[in-house]
């Protein structure tokens, strides 16, 4: 299913970060603990009840103040427009509306999205009163919040789910979805090009035409493909240098609908932060990746290995390194029968099933391996099931589940990994403390 996008926007300090930090709260992952991927978090996913949607915070995407600031809040509007299913227009309910919010509300109307005004710093004791002036701006949803404290925020969620569109069930497969996703410029569209042979990709011009997501069908050495979103990698001219960032709303769109992501590097500029960010999202959204490095025919042959170039990659995202490197020329037309021998090779990873016994075999000698104890208690995994696939995923009814360090979890992730492949998928892990038949906190049975 794909998930509903809400944008965030609003003029600088009415609270959009703190809305978005809210809404999306905090979650240990893999990723988060590189240096310098998570740093300005400007996606994340926001679950009320059991509806989810991905929320992008374009407070990160702040113009810079050296420019003009009616221009870039206006491009960043514009952006969220095309990008979103629905915006929470954010204002600052103490400061009441200025010359900016109502800029902003103007570019908004002109929208056909459902657009929420969400009165930031809203003190409840002014009540409906001192929303009038909100209303004004002509939307019909108008809604009183304090992102800080949390007031209101239940509320915004249950009306924001009512007016996001449902999510569209998955396309039918015709063969393995693939996402093609990187920065701008790493060659993206030409790889395309080149899977496609010489027949050109349709460019969709016209702002919007992006979100109906426009995937293409490919034969490849006789296999069917559908390349995810390729309307949205030809998309050019409209992205400002300052919000290029966004470019990785596109890759995030893509991956929730494919079930492997070719991450295309640029041979010659090496691992880029944006890169990292981009792989993080891919990580975090479990999918089954290989790094495409492009561009290869730019370097001289016999200067650079190989195998030199996939440790930079691994040693750079090794929250990511689990995914197998190709090497690719769009423009030579070179590399593409390894880039698609490792889809195929990690689709088929990605959707592969182990036995409850092979898996407590590979667990049981893990931790008898590299034992570890919480409070003098030892650990003991008393089952281990794989419950899911895309990415595959494991529960194990452990006696010390929350006692666990995140490098131990890690280690038991590789010996999966050792012992029963996975190339290309992240592995997820989901602890669950046995219950009193083998021993509650405090009096687990020792071996
Ligand atoms: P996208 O933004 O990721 O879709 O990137 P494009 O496909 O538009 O490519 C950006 C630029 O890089 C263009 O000038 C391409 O001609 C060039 N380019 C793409 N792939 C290759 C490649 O394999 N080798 C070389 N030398 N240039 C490439």
């Amino acid at each position: 299913m794909l998930r509903p996008i809400l944008a965030i926007v609003g003029r600088p300090n009415v609270g959009k970060s703190t809305l978005f930090n809210r809404l999306v709260g905090r979650r240990r992952s893999l990723v988060r603990d590189v240096p310098g991927v998570t740093r300005d978090r400007l996606y994340g996913t926001t679950t009320f009840e059991r509806w989810q949607a991905t929320v992008v915070d374009t407070g990160g995407f702040e113009p810079d103040p050296s420019s003009d600031l009616i221009a870039g809040v206006r491009a960043q509007v514009l952006q969220a427009i095309d990008e979103a299913d629905l915006i929470l227009f954010v204002v600052d309910g103490r400061a009441g509306l200025t010359g900016l919010d109502r800029e902003i509300a103007s570019v908004l109307r002109k929208s056909d999205r459902p657009i929420l005004v969400t009165v930031n710093k809203f003190d409840e004791a002014q009540q409906d009163v001192a929303l009038g002036e909100y209303y004004g701006l002509g939307f019909p949803g108008v809604l009183g919040i304090s992102a800080e404290h949390g007031r209101g925020v239940a509320e915004l969620l249950e009306v924001a789910r009512a007016l996001a569109p449902a999510p569209e069930p998955e396309a039918p497969g015709e063969g393995t979805r693939v996402a093609i996703i990187g920065r701008p410029n790493v060659g993206k569209s030409s790889l395309v090009n080149a899977v496609l042979g010489h027949e050109r990709v349709l460019v969709h011009d016209q702002p919007g035409t992006t979100r109906d997501a426009v995937d293409t069908p490919v034969t490849f050495r006789d296999t069917p493909y559908v390349l995810i979103d390729t309307a949205g990698i030809r998309r050019k001219g409209r992205v400002s240098e300052a919000l290029e960032k966004l470019a990785v709303v596109m890759a995030l769109k893509s991956l929730e609908r494919a079930e492997v992501a070719v991450l295309v590097l640029d041979a010659s500029d090496g691992v880029t932060a944006q890169d990292a960010h981009i792989a993080g999202y891919a990580e975090e959204a479990g999918r089954a990746m290989v790094f495409a490095v492009n561009k290869w025919d730019l370097v001289p042959r016999g200067l650079v290995q190989k195998a030199d170039v996939t440790g930079q990659i691994h040693d750079r995202l090794p929250f990511a390194d689990y995914a197998p490197v190709c090497f690719t020329s769009a423009i030579r037309q070179e590399g593409l029968g390894d880039l698609f021998d490792q889809i195929d090779r990690i689709a088929a990873e990605a959707k592969k099933r182990v036995t409850p016994g092979e898996l407590l075999a590979v667990v049981r000698q893990a931790v008898e391996r590299r034992p570890v104890s919480a409070r003098g208690v030892p650990l003991r995994v008393h089952s281990i099931h794989q419950v899911g696939v895309g990415p595959p995923t494991f529960a194990l009814r452990v006696n010390l589940a929350s006692d666990l360090h995140f490098s131990y979890r890690r280690y038991l992730i590789n010996s999966i990994r050792h012992a029963c492949g996975f190339a290309g998928s992240p592995i997820r892990l989901l602890f669950r403390r046995s219950g009193p038949k083998h021993g509650a906190r405090g009096k687990a049975r020792r071996a």
